[in-house]
Parts: C-alpha cells; sequence; structure tokens
C-alpha cells in the first residue's frame, strides 16, 4: 500500500475480521476504530461471553470477592462491530481471504487480526482429567466451578504446579482457611520464571502459610471414588495424598490447531510474526493482511537479541494489540514496531510481585534493595554483563528505575549505592534458573546423525 489510496478505501469500507475476543482482541478493536477505521468488524470468539479480565479469576474470585460474571472488560469506547460469539474459527483460506467458522459460516475480510490467546495444558490422563473435582484455571467458567468446590469446604486441595498460577491458587485457598498441598517438579515455586535464589523466598512464604510444599515430586496419577469423584493424588516418592479437589497448573498450549494446513507458521510455540505483529507464513515470508496479538503470538525483541518471545502477560496483549491494529491502518513508512518492555504482577500470600525485563534469561542475580529475609527486595538478573530484568517484592515503587536500566542496556551488576542495600547486595550470585538442556514439561524433538541418510528424529511427547 503506498499512497494509491487503498488505504482510505481499507478505512473506508474494508472488513476486518479478529479471531479471538479477549482482552487483545478487544483492545485492538478498539485501536481500530480510534484510528478511523469505518468499515465492517467482525469479532469472532469461541467462548460465549463478550472480553473479560482474566487475572481477578485467580485472585478476586477465587477469594469470593467477585463473582465470574463481573468481570468485564472495561470498554475504551463503543465498538460497533458484529459480534459472533460462542463460535471458534476453525479454518483459515489465505488465498481467498476468509475465515471458517465452527458453524459453517465463512467471513471474508481485507485485513485479519489473530488473537486466539492459549489455554490450560490439561491433565495428561484423560480418564483421570474427567474426575469430578480436577480442575485447570483459565477461562470465566473455569473460575466459577473451581470457586464453588472451594465454597464447599474441601478436606483438601491439591495444586499440581507452583508457577504463578498454582501459587496464587495456594494463596487462596490458605485464605479461605482450606488445606492445601502444592506439588511442584522443581526444587521450589516460581523457579522458572524467577529463578532459585527468588524460589526459594516464594517457599518460605508458602510454607509459612500453612501450604504442604512438595518440591521435587510428580504427581504420578489420580485416584477416583465408586462415583467418579477425585478421591487421592499418587506421588512420584510413593506417598499418597487424600483430597477432593485438584487443580491442574501445568502451564498453556497455544490456540493454533485451527489454522493447520492454512499455511501460516503456527504451531505448539505460537504464531510467529515480526516486530510490527504481521505474521509469518510457513515459508518463513512475512504476510501482509495477517496479523498476530497476544498469548499466541511469537515476536522478536530488539531489546533481547532478536529472539522470539512468547510473553503470557497481560500487558503486553494490550501493547501488542495496539501496535497490531496500529500497522493495519498506516502506509508501510508509518508502521511501528512492537518494543514492549516485558512486565508482569501477581499477588500472593500477602505479597506482591511485580517483574520487569526476562529475569529467566539471567544467569545471576544482585539484591541491589532490602533483603531476601524481610520479604521485601528488589533482585536485578544479569546476563553478559547488563541488566536484563529486575524482580521486587512488595518494592513496587522502584521497578521503573530498573526498566530504564533495561531499556539503556545498563552494566551489571548495578553499582551505586542505595540507601538500604545490604550485605546480601554486595556481590551477585547464580540466579539459578534450571538447566534449559533438561527438557521440563514441553515435548522435545531430538535430532541424531550427521549424513541426509542417518538423520533421525526422535519425538518426546510432553511430560508432567
Ligand atoms: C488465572 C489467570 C491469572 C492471570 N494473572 C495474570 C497476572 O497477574 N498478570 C499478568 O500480567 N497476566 C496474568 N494473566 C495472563 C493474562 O490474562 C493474559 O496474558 C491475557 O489474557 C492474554 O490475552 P489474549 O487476548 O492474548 O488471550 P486470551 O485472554 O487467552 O484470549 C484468547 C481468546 O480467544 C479464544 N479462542 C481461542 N481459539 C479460538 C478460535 N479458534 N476461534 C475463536 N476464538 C478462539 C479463547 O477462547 C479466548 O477467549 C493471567 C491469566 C490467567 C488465566
Amino acid at each position: 500500500m503506498s499512497g494509491d489510496g487503498s488505504l482510505d478505501r481499507l478505512k473506508r469500507d474494508g472488513r476486518v475480521v479478529v479471531v479471538g475476543a479477549s482482552l487483545a482482541g478487544l483492545r485492538a478493536a478498539e485501536t481500530l476504530r480510534e484510528k478511523g477505521f469505518a468499515g465492517s468488524l467482525t469479532m469472532v470468539g469461541d467462548e460465549p461471553y463478550e472480553p473479560y479480565d482474566r487475572p481477578p479469576l485467580s485472585k478476586q474470585v477465587l477469594l469470593g470477592r467477585a463473582t465470574p460474571d463481573h468481570t468485564s472488560l472495561p470498554r475504551r469506547r463503543a465498538l460497533d462491530a458484529r459480534w459472533r460469539l460462542g463460535v471458534a474459527a476453525s479454518g483459515l483460506d489465505m488465498a481467498a481471504r476468509r475465515v471458517r467458522l465452527a458453524d459453517g459460516d465463512e467471513v471474508e475480510y481485507d485485513r485479519l487480526l489473530i488473537a486466539t490467546g492459549v489455554r490450560a495444558r490439561p491433565w495428561p490422563k484423560e480418564s483421570e482429567a474427567e474426575l469430578d473435582g480436577v480442575f485447570v484455571l483459565r477461562t470465566r467458567d473455569d473460575a466459577a466451578g473451581l470457586e464453588r468446590a472451594l465454597a464447599r469446604n474441601p478436606r483438601r486441595v491439591l495444586v499440581v504446579g507452583a508457577g504463578f498460577t498454582g501459587s496464587e491458587i495456594a494463596s487462596a485457598c490458605r485464605e479461605r482457611g482450606i488445606a492445601v498441598t502444592v506439588a511442584e517438579r522443581a526444587a521450589a515455586p516460581l523457579v522458572g520464571a524467577l529463578g532459585g535464589v527468588v524460589g526459594q523466598v516464594a517457599a518460605e512464604l508458602q510454607r509459612e502459610h500453612g501450604v504442604d510444599l512438595r518440591c521435587g515430586i510428580m504427581v504420578t496419577g489420580l485416584e477416583g471414588d465408586t462415583g467418579n469423584r477425585v478421591r487421592a493424588a499418587h506421588l512420584s516418592d510413593g506417598n499418597t495424598v487424600e483430597v477432593d479437589v485438584v487443580v491442574v497448573c501445568l502451564g498453556a498450549l497455544r490456540n493454533t490447531e485451527w489454522l493447520a494446513g492454512s499455511g501460516l507458521g503456527a504451531g505448539p510455540r505460537g504464531i510467529a510474526c515480526d516486530a510490527g505483529c504481521r505474521a509469518f507464513d510457513i515459508r518463513g515470508i512475512v504476510t501482509d493482511d495477517v496479523y498476530v496479538a497476544g498469548d499466541v503470538a511469537r515476536s522478536p525483541h530488539p531489546l533481547f537479541g532478536y529472539q522470539f518471545l512468547s510473553l503470557e502477560h497481560w500487558g503486553n496483549a494490550v501493547a501488542q494489540a495496539e501496535t497490531a491494529a496500529h500497522n493495519m491502518m498506516s502506509e508501510s513508512v508509518d508502521r511501528r514496531p512492537h518494543i514492549w518492555v516485558p512486565a508482569f504482577w501477581s499477588s500472593q500470600f500477602g505479597v506482591n510481585i511485580k517483574s520487569v525485563g526476562v529475569p529467566s534469561m539471567g544467569t545471576e542475580i544482585l539484591i541491589a534493595q532490602g533483603a531476601l529475609g524481610e520479604r521485601r527486595f528488589t533482585g536485578v538478573y544479569g546476563y553478559q554483563g547488563r541488566v536484563i530484568g529486575a524482580v521486587t517484592f512488595d518494592q513496587t515503587k522502584w521497578l521503573q528505575f530498573y526498566q530504564q536500566l533495561i531499556e539503556t542496556t545498563a552494566p551489571f551488576p548495578p553499582s551505586f549505592p542505595t540507601v538500604d542495600r545490604r550485605p546480601e547486595g554486595q556481590r551477585p550470585v547464580d540466579a539459578d534458573f534450571p538447566d534449559p538442556s533438561v527438557p521440563t514439561s514441553g515435548p522435545t524433538v531430538t535430532l541424531t546423525g550427521y549424513s541426509p541418510a542417518d538423520r533421525r528424529m526422535t519425538f518426546t511427547p510432553a511430560g508432567h
């Protein structure tokens, strides 16, 4: 598109389809209208609800402080869109610029935005996943079901996996006075995101709040009673825990299956796109009319060595959706890159945890302010001599400062003095992230053999 009037025509009476009617989809649609798009806008969402907010589902909703139907996302403006809710997109014909829907309908587009996000990874053994009392937590309906189960005062809840979602659920259970066991394969909670040094603080927090935390442990099986209700879980150390509720928190799967065979570069790791949110096709060539945003996207980030990052962060979904919408309605010279600095928050066990940058890329950590033992500190992550991430426990006010250090590739360790720098902050230590060469929960593919004739590919399915 190059000043030939086609952008004006697109803005005036073009057709935009957004697949995935949640946070990224909604914010993109609002931005399109703000940018003067007056054509037809179709929002396709497989959930029956208008866009709602997910972070409260593991926080206020589980504490009974908000009901799942009171989590609707606030609207920035009226949208004038055609909503196709409760129907999934089931296929994409890129040549004909058409999205197929599960009800047999088809919708044509001039620009398509894909914002289909992720879903919770289910318990791998289907018959056990179907037992009454076994939950995952991703949707409004999941939260409603889990909240009802917690309100019935279960004898004990088992949380499988101590990432952010699992830890927040355990926190909500303890706040409600419910006995909870957390089983985590790694050495501590939050290790994948924040490393072992901070993970040890998270472990102490959980235990102090009465969580029966079992690390270095895998759940090997769930057992039901004669009524098909879960009654026990078997652990890899040979122990059995009697439980009424199990919440499976084993991470997420990207919603890309509906794009199989479409020719788009979509797969289990998400949909690859350029920094301007334009999707790649399977040949690695960027498309002009298909854009991606939110949890389903994988995009290169200049601040982090142009690595393709998949971020499951609320703020990233909003910023990327806005950039995608801007670029959908711009001449190529006016397009802009999505260079949002990753940021995340969580609240659990009375502590407000926030991070910026990509702590998991860090090899070292320096406790620049406060002290681990006080549960009030700022940890700064270093990678190859520069600041790459930071985490705060109840010290949010410093985050902006460290964000600037990340943006300006400031040297690590930071040398400036701070009033609350303690002895433990004099020297960086190993951030203690799990060895990335050891496969964890995701499926892995290994290649062996050098000559093409010897080349062998071994697929190891996802563990748990
Ligand atoms: C319990 C919970 C707590 C969280 N807490 C935090 C937090 O504290 N801080 C933070 O930064 N982030 C948090 N997040 C993450 C944050 O909510 C996500 O980053 C955000 O929702 C991503 O928005 P999205 O629009 O990209 O994807 P999603 O919100 O996943 O939306 C994608 C939508 O597309 C739909 N869809 C999928 N496939 C199709 C299809 N084929 N056709 C039509 N529709 C389809 C899905 O059903 C869904 O409605 C939390 C998430 C959860 C689940």
